[in-house]
This record gives C-alpha cells, structure tokens and sequence, in this order.
C-alpha cells in the first residue's frame, strides 16, 4: 500500500498488550440497569427472562471466542475468563475487550424478543467493559470467589427488601431503612420469621449465578481408554468443534475447592 504523508498519526496510537502468562478477565455490566429493569417490568428481585438473556449473550461470545474457558454471571454483569496462554488478537487489551463488549450487547439486543416476547425492548442497552489480568491460578479463583459472594450478598439483601415492599407494603426507603445494619444471619432470620423462607431453597441460580464452561465429555484433555488400551472416546474434529460451540450453564457453588478438583480440566 503507498503511504500518504498521514500515515506518521498512526504513531500515537499505543500498543496495549496483556502481560503473558497470566488469566484475562473481560468483565461486561449492565449501565444503569436499576433504570433499565424498572423501565422493561422486571420482576423483582430476580427476573428469570433478564437473567437468562444474559446468558445466552454469555454464550454468544463464548462460540465466538473459543480461548474462553469459562464465564461467570449474576445479575447485569458477566465476566469472561480466557486461557493465561491464549493469543487472540495478540493478546491487546482493548481490541479483545471492545469486541467481547459490542459482542455481548448486540447479542442482548439481537435475542431480546426470544426472551421478552411481549415486552418490548424501548431504548438500545449498553454495557461496560474492564480488562483485569491475574498472574496466578489461585488469583483467578478468588476473583471468582468475590464474584459469586458478592451475588449472595446482593440477593440475600435484595430478596429481603422486595419481600419488605410487595408484602409487607413497605416502601422502598422504609424497607431499606428496615434492613440497615442487619447481618447475614439476621437477613435469614427475617425471612424465616416473617415470610416462612428458608433462604437456602431459593432457586440457585439466584443464589449462585450462572458458570459457563465447555461441555466436559468433549473437551476434557484426558480421554479414558479402555482394557486393551484402545481409545474409544477419540472425537472427529466436528465433534469437538461442537462441544467447543455448546456450553454447560451450571448454578453452583464455585468458592469451594470442591468445583475445581472436578473440573480440573478448566485452568490446564
Ligand atoms: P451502573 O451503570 O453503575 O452499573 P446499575 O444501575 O446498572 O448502574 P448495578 O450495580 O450494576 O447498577 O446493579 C444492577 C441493577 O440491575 C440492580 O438494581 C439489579 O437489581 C438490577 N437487575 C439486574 N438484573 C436483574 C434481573 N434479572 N432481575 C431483576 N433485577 C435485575
Ligand atoms: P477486522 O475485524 O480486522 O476489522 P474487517 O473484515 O472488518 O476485519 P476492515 O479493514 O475493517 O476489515 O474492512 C472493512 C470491510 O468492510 C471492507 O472490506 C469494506 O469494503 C467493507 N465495508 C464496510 N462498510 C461497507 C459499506 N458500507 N459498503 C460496502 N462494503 C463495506
Ligand atoms: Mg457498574
Ligand atoms: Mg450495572
Ligand atoms: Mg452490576
Ligand atoms: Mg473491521
């Protein structure tokens, strides 16, 4: 190509790359979803419909960037882990996290009617966007962890609260007055007392948000060979590249050590 005497601007755009080696977390979330539920009906605390849109643009980007290896999400945010080693894009932080963003919010859009039949959607959403790099396997957990408390935290509250307002008649700023300084176990107590919940059979995909990972019987590295040592599970190229294509949309706990010694496979 010939150069025009303009190329030199070129010059001042800054190369950003991820520093090798460690994981990369994309995390997208919802701007002013507080306005936006309340302007789409919602249900609250939890809308199945909200959340299940969510995972499905989740999974959108998963089939396009097959370096994900799992994905976490609750309420209006998701956060996407790709491999420490990956190199997509050649690893820049910006061109990875701009794609995975305007990925997920078109999905949202695209899908919204499959979700939201009748509810029409009435102003285009938008989400944020943060690159966030952890050097080691046990940083990358606990990211995960703090995610998946911090889901907890906010539903415990939030199913108190609307549980104050849609049956006690409480309003908003009573019910939040209600709930101030109280502890985890007072939170339970009050559910249990007054409205006859154990908190702990609310649905756990309120309580424990959505994981996404790679369907295990495909992609697993290791694959069990039978007595005469012949391999048996050896897939075709296709059906892997199915397995990659389809996800696995788990609500369970991933702060115990319990989950990773299963899925061992996920950070090798
Ligand atoms: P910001 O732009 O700073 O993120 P925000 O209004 O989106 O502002 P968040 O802290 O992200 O604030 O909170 C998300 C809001 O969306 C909360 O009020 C939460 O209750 C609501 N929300 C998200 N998903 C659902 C859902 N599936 N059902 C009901 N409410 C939801
Ligand atoms: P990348 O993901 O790297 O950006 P790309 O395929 O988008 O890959 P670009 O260099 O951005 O590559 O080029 C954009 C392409 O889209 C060109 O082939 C261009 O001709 C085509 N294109 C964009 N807008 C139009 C348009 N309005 N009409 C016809 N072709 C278009
Ligand atoms: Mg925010
Ligand atoms: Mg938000
Ligand atoms: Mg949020
Ligand atoms: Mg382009």
């Amino acid at each position: 190509m010939a150069k025009s005497k303009f190329d030199y601007v070129r010059q001042f755009e800054i190369d950003d790359p991820c520093l090798p080696n460690c994981w990369i977390v994309i995390r997208i979330d919802g701007k002013g979803f507080h306005k936006f539920t309340e302007a789409h009906n919602y249900m609250k605390p939890n809308d199945e419909r909200g959340l299940g849109l969510m995972s499905c643009a989740a999974q959108r980007v998963m089939n396009e960037f097959k370096e994900i290896v799992l994905a976490y999400g609750q309420s209006d945010e998701y956060s996407f882990v790709f491999h420490k080693n990956c190199q997509v894009f050649n690893r820049r932080a910006s061109k990875i996290m701009t794609n995975v963003v305007s990925l997920f919010a078109s999905s949202f859009t695209m899908y919204w009617p499959r979700y939201f039949n009748t509810q029409e959607l009435q102003y285009p959403p938008a989400f944020d966007a943060r690159v966030v790099l952890y050097p080691s396997d046990e940083n990358l957990t606990d990211y995960l962890s703090w995610r998946q408390a911090d889901c907890h935290i906010n539903n415990l509250y939030n199913t108190c609260f609307w549980k104050l307002v849609q049956e006690k008649g409480l309003s908003p700023a009573q019910s939040e007055a209600r709930l101030r300084g109280t502890l985890s176990s007072d939170k339970n107590e009050l559910l249990f007392s007054e409205f006859n919940i154990n908190y702990n059979n609310i649905p756990e995909l309120y309580r424990k948000g959505s994981v996404l990972i790679r369907n295990k019987e495909l992609n697993g590295p290791e694959k069990t060979m039978t007595s005469n040592n012949e391999d048996k599970t050896r897939y075709s190229k296709s059906e892997q590249k199915k397995a990659l294509a389809s996800c696995l949309v788990l609500h369970c706990d991933i702060i115990r050590k319990k989950f990773w010694e299963e899925h061992p496979y996920i950070l090798s």
